[in-house]
């Protein structure tokens, strides 16, 4: 059973395949340039939290698959990334 589940906000998406380039069973790009889900059992949940947190345009979110929980962007950091 997939550790997440996977949300992309395509609006956002800038297509430039980071999530892809993380986890590549896991998202695809389509001809629009823009990610889309293929298996969210994929990758090792690992990469595909990688891939989100890499994701330069916050366009990833990710939930726990049996609570519902949001796992990022982590509540309370309004939608964006941790910075160094
Ligand atoms: S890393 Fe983010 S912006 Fe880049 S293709 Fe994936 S979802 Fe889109």
């Amino acid at each position: 059973m997939a550790k997440y589940r996977i949300k992309i906000r395509e609006d956002l998406c800038l297509g430039d395949k980071q999530c892809w380039d993380k986890a590549p069973e896991t998202f695809a790009i389509s001809d629009e340039d823009k990610s889309y889900v293929v298996n969210e059992d994929g990758n090792w949940p690992e990469y595909i939290l990688a891939a989100a947190m890499n994701c330069p345009a916050d366009a990833i979110s990710l939930y726990d698959a049996e609570t519902g929980e949001q796992v990022w962007p982590k509540p309370g950091s309004e939608g964006s990334k941790e910075k160094e």
